[in-house]
């Protein structure tokens, strides 16, 4: 089959490059792995409520960017759905088998990792995040901090960056404040796949990407032997994917971009879900160092008729991630009785587990910064390769990567620069294709 352009994998990333190509007339087959769409927003309905609840991405980060989008109406900001962790009337923390109390939270550094604003003390910190904070002379800061980091970039603090992280801090547009989209990030999904329904192959598991220079065209070959041919494509594999051999480049890709890949790190996250009698009172944040340690109900119209999220991110959900369902669904109730000895008895089969790390077409959660060189990596990881092969996915983001919103744009950013290969803008082109121009012979 040919197209102008194939899309690789129908995530955010990927449905943004589509739409944007297809508004300006190029002719796009998408390729992607799942039944589903969507790829990290995985809007489920495991119990038939008819209320889905988010097992990937769950809440829209402040940001310009964000605010753009829900201006054009792609997701919603709604000030009744804004995330209201206020880390002193509603948060629990409980280390060491004690709740935080008044003493300890009276500490300036305990307060300022409570309230999660501690990463402009990175400043000046050289390597990790774990060798920064070891320095800290409050063993309570520490601990939080250090799962704080843990549970939010999904890395292994040892491994994760200081400098990186203070960076971010410093240049992030956005704000503190996050909301649940309205609707439910499915509602996104659907949104941008509007009007590609028949351009879309689902269950298309791509194994093998050839480009040509010569016949400056690309092939894309899925399990079973189907093979799609088009002028361009636009790659948006999840990093956890390109950082295994499940699709094989040929030939083989820049030795910059392999770096990149292999430097830029992909976090671990187990998500789990709990279906219940609301016991949590006036709670909307709990922290702890248990084996799930992060929980937070869901709002009452978003919930299905009560549902607390579990959260593990880092190296507990990489260990996490290795036991069965039935294991993680376990460990979870059993994180959540010790945290709440009175919550009422809980079913297994009321609670749904989102195993990342797990998922053979996602491979973790999503990226991290390895080394202070992190934001380089990243943009070196969407640059094109022979102007045939384009790049996108919340990874090549410089800023806002690990968002739904970065890996937006990034799809967008992705298809501006096929459109400029084929020296077009978005309004100029016509409907008549390129793709006759487009010869495999030469491969
Ligand atoms: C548990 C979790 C919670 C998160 N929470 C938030 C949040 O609250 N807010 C936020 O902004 N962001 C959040 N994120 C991050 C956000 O989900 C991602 O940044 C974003 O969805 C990534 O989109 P993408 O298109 O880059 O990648 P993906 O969504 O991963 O899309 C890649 C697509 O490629 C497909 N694919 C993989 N292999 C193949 C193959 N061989 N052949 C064909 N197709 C293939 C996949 O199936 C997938 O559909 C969260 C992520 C996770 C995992």
């Amino acid at each position: 089959m040919t197209a102008d352009v194939l899309v690789v994998g129908a995530g955010v990333a990927g449905l943004a490059a589509a739409r944007r190509l297809t508004d300006a007339g190029r002719r796009v087959i998408i390729l992607e792995a799942r039944n589903r769409l969507g790829g990290r927003i995985w809007s489920h309905d495991p119990w038939r409520t008819g209320r889905p609840i988010d097992l990937g991405a769950e809440f829209i980060h402040d940001s310009p960017l964000a605010r753009r989008l829900s201006g054009a109406g792609d997701v919603k900001i709604d000030a009744r759905y804004e995330v209201q962790w206020d880390a002193w009337r509603r948060c629990l923390y409980v280390f060491g088998g004690q709740t935080i109390g008044r003493r300890e939270r009276a500490a300036p550094l305990v307060r300022r990792v409570m309230d999660g604003d501690w990463y402009g003390l990175l400043k000046g910190a050289r390597g990790s995040v774990a060798a920064a904070v070891s320095r800290w002379p409050d063993v309570v800061a520490r601990s939080i901090a250090l799962r704080q980091a843990q549970g939010y970039y999904t890395a292994d603090a040892r491994d994760l960056s200081a400098r990186a992280l203070y960076e971010q801090w410093r240049d992030w547009e956005g704000g503190e404040r996050q909301w649940w989209p309205r609707d439910g990030y499915g509602a996104l999904v659907e949104r941008l796949a509007r009007g590609l329904r028949g351009r879309i192959h689902r269950g298309a598991v791509v194994t093998r990407i050839e480009r040509s220079l010569r016949g400056g065209c690309v092939r894309v070959v899925t399990r079973g032997g189907r093979r799609f041919e088009a002028a361009r494509a636009v790659i948006t594999l999840p990093l956890g994917v390109l950082k295994t051999s499940a699709v094989e480049f040929v030939p083989r890709l820049s030795r910059a971009k392999r770096d990149a890949i292999r430097q830029v790190g992909m976090g671990d996250v187990v998500k789990v879900v709990v279906r219940c009698r609301p016991f949590w009172g006036e709670l909307r944040f709990i922290a702890s160092d248990r084996d799930v340690p992060v929980w937070w109900p869901l709002p009452a119209r978003r919930g299905v008729g009560g549902a607390i999220v579990g959260w593990v991110g880092g190296p507990a959900a990489a260990a996490l991630a290795e036991r069965s369902a039935d294991e993680i669904k376990a460990i979870a109730l059993h994180s959540l009785r010790r945290l709440f000895p009175r919550a009422p008895a809980i079913s297994p089969a009321d609670v749904v587990v989102a195993n990342w790390s797990r998922e053979a077409f996602t491979r973790g959660a999503y990226a991290y910064d390895r080394s202070p060189q992190g934001p380089t990596l990243r943009e070196r990881l969407g640059q094109p390769e022979d102007h045939l092969l384009f790049f996108a996915g919340e990874a090549t983001e410089p800023l806002h990567y690990g968002t739904v919103h970065g890996a937006l744009e990034s799809g967008r950013r992705a298809a501006g620069l096929v459109l400029a290969s084929f020296g077009l803008q978005d309004a100029q082109v016509g409907r008549k294709g390129l793709v006759r121009s487009v010869s495999m012979r030469r491969l």
